[in-house]
C-alpha cells in the first residue's frame, strides 16, 4: 500500500499557511487537475486526492486533529486507541520502529561526575580539607548554552516548521498508524543555528577545569561518598546540572586497623611483660598513650583505650581504640637468657605453670576421648 502523501504537499502550502492561503491554492490545483479539463491518465486521481487534502485543511477541527494525530480520521478516541495495540509488543515494534520516541525532547539534566580521591588514615579520622581541580562541562558563558551565536538568533526549522516532528501516516491491516519521529534537521528542537556561537561551537556547553575546595568531615571511611549537589555536567537546553561524587578512598596505615569507629592495633609484648605486667607506652591517633599490661596477660587479650578511636561522622563522641596483645617467643637468646629459661624451666616442671588452663584442657579432651 502506498503510504498516504501530506495534505500540504499535496496542496502545495505551508504547514501554517491560513485559511486564505490553503483556499487559493486548492482552487487552482482543482482548476488544472479537474478530469472536465485534464485529460491525463492520473488526473482523476490527483483531482480526488486535492478534494480530500482540502477537505480536511479548510475544517478547522479536522485540520487540528490531522497537525496533531497526521490524520483526520483518528478523532478523539482514534489515537487512544493506539494503547490496545500495546499489548502485541512485536507488532506495535513492527509498525512504529524505533521512531516512535519522545518526539520533542526537553530540558536534560547534566550527567553526574564521579572523582576519586584518596586521603590518609588520620586525615579520615580527623577531617580535612582538599583542593581537587575537576574538568566539568559549563554551561557556555558565551551564549548561556543556546549554541547560537548571541547576535545571530536561531530561526524556526524550515522542515518540521518549528513542530520537531516529522509525521507519516503509514497503512497497515489495522488502519492507519502516524509515524511520528524527531525532526532530523533540528534534532527534535524546532530550531536551528542560523550562526553557531564561537565559543563552544555551537555545543552550548564548554569544558572547563575547576578548582574545588572539598571539606573532609571527621569520621569518614573508606568508600564513603560525598555528593556536591550541582557540580556536575551542565544540562542541556535549560536543564540543571548534574551532582558531583567523591568517593574516599583511604590509605592503610603501617600500624592501625579501623573497624567502624573503633581503631585496632596489635602489641607485641616480651615473656616477662606478659608474666610480670608492665606499663608500656602504644602510639595513637592523639599520640602516644600509657597502657597497663596486667601480670598473666594472654596472646589475644584486648585492652580497650576510651575514646581513643574515630570522632563519630554525626558529633558526639568517639570510638575506642583497642589493643590486642600478642606475646612474642623470644629468638636467638644469648646463652645467659637460655641458662635463665633453664632455671625458670626447672620449676615448671612438665605443665604450663597455668593450672587453671591445664586443668581447662584436659577435660575438654577427656570429654572428647569418652565421645562426651
Ligand atoms: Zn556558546
Ligand atoms: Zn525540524
Amino acid at each position: 500500500m502506498p503510504t498516504k502523501r501530506d495534505y500540504y504537499q499535496i496542496l502545495g502550502v505551508g504547514r501554517n499557511a491560513s485559511e486564505e492561503e490553503i483556499k487559493k491554492a486548492f482552487r487552482r490545483l482543482a482548476f488544472q487537475y479537474h478530469p472536465d479539463r485534464n485529460p491525463s491518465p492520473d488526473a482523476e486521481a490527483k483531482f480526488k486526492e486535492i478534494n480530500e487534502a482540502y477537505e480536511v485543511l479548510s475544517n478547522s477541527q479536522k485540520r487540528a486533529a490531522y497537525d496533531r494525530y497526521g490524520t483526520a480520521e483518528v478523532g478523539a478516541n482514534g489515537f487512544e486507541g493506539f494503547s490496545s495495540f500495546g499489548c502485541f509488543g512485536d507488532i506495535f515494534e513492527t509498525f512504529f520502529g524505533g521512531a516512535q520516541q519522545s518526539a520533542r525532547r526537553g530540558p536534560r539534566r547534566g550527567a553526574n561526575l564521579r572523582y576519586d580521591l584518596t586521603i590518609d588514615f588520620e586525615e579520615a579520622v580527623f577531617g580535612t580539607r582538599k583542593v581537587i581541580e575537576i574538568v566539568r562541562t559549563e554551561v557556555c558563558s558565551e551564549c548561556g548554552g543556546s549554541g547560537s551565536d548571541p547576535d545571530t538568533p536561531p530561526e524556526r526549522c524550515p522542515t518540521c516548521n518549528g513542530s520537531g516532528q516529522i509525521r507519516r501516516v503509514q497503512q497497515s491491516i489495522f488502519g492507519h498508524f502516524v509515524n511520528i519521529a524527531p525532526c532530523g534537521r533540528c534534532n527534535g528542537e524546532g530550531r536551528v543555528i542560523v550562526k553557531p556561537c564561537p565559543t563552544c561551537r555551537g555545543t552550548g556547553r564548554e569544558r572547563r577545569a575547576e578548582k574545588l575546595e572539598i571539606d573532609i568531615p571527621a569520621g569518614v571511611d573508606d568508600g564513603r561518598e560525598l555528593r556536591l549537589p550541582g557540580k556536575g555536567e551542565a544540562g542541556q537546553r535549560g536543564g540543571p546540572s548534574g551532582d558531583l561524587y567523591i568517593v574516599i578512598n583511604v590509605r592503610e596505615h603501617k600500624l592501625f586497623k579501623r573497624r567502624d569507629y573503633d581503631i585496632l592495633l596489635e602489641l607485641p609484648i616480651n615473656f616477662a611483660q606478659a608474666a610480670l605486667g608492665d606499663e608500656v607506652e602504644v602510639p595513637t591517633v592523639d599520640g602516644p598513650s600509657k597502657l597497663k599490661i596486667a601480670p598473666g596477660t594472654q596472646t589475644g587479650r584486648i585492652y580497650t583505650l576510651k575514646e581513643k578511636g574515630v570522632p563519630y561522622l554525626r558529633g558526639g563522641g568517639r570510638g575506642d581504640q583497642l589493643v590486642k596483645i600478642r606475646v612474642v617467643t623470644p629468638t636467638n637468646l644469648s646463652e645467659y637468657q637460655k641458662e635463665l629459661f633453664r632455671e625458670l624451666a626447672k620449676t615448671f616442671g612438665s605443665g604450663t605453670s597455668n593450672h587453671q588452663e591445664e586443668r581447662g584442657f584436659f577435660s575438654k579432651l577427656k570429654d572428647a576421648i569418652s565421645g562426651g
